[in-house]
């Protein structure tokens, strides 16, 4: 039994994670998309919102669970006993970043990143832009999952 967690804000949960977690699907049995909720990290939606998008996003897919959690995420993975930490990366400005943590986390428990490229479609889709559109009062349903409305 394959098992990843898939951690992020999700400030909101954008076509481009949603992509990313069905691609995860064809490496691993089972992901838990965990919501990091951090309370010093201001949020546009709040973790309710983005648990109740996320789940119908996913309506269809038991293979898929989605939990907040508020510890270190590699604590967070271990609780839920996870051994794979799925990312997605963009650009070559997600890598050091993704590389930093990712070698932070394989260190200090042996659990190993798994990250995919994203597709070029979705590369310029950020959960930032996506805030800052809606701030203007834009329309933003091409930036989010099959069937959601915010
Ligand atoms: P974090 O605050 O941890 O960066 P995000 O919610 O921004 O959380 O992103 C979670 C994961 O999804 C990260 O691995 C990020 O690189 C990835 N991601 C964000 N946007 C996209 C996208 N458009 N396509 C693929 N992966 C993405």
């Amino acid at each position: 039994m394959k098992r990843a967690i898939f951690p992020g804000t999700f400030d909101p949960f954008t076509i481009g994670h949603y992509s990313i977690v069905k691609r995860g699907l064809n490496i691993f049995d089972e992901i838990i998309i965990g919501i990091g909720n951090n309370q010093s990290k201001k949020t546009l939606f709040s973790i309710e919102k983005r648990i109740e998008m996320i789940q119908k996003a996913f309506t269809n897919e038991k293979r898929v669970k989605v939990i907040a959690y508020n510890s270190l995420t590699v604590d967070f993975a271990q609780e839920v006993n996870a051994g794979f930490i799925l990312r997605g990366l963009r650009s070559v400005g997600d890598f050091e970043y993704e590389r930093t943590i990712g070698d932070t986390n394989r260190i200090l428990t042996g659990i190993e990143t798994v990250i995919l490229f994203t597709e070029a479609e979705y590369a310029h889709i950020s959960s930032t832009v996506a805030r800052d559109l809606i701030s203007y009062g834009k329309d933003i349903s091409s930036f989010l999952p099959p069937n959601i409305v915010l």
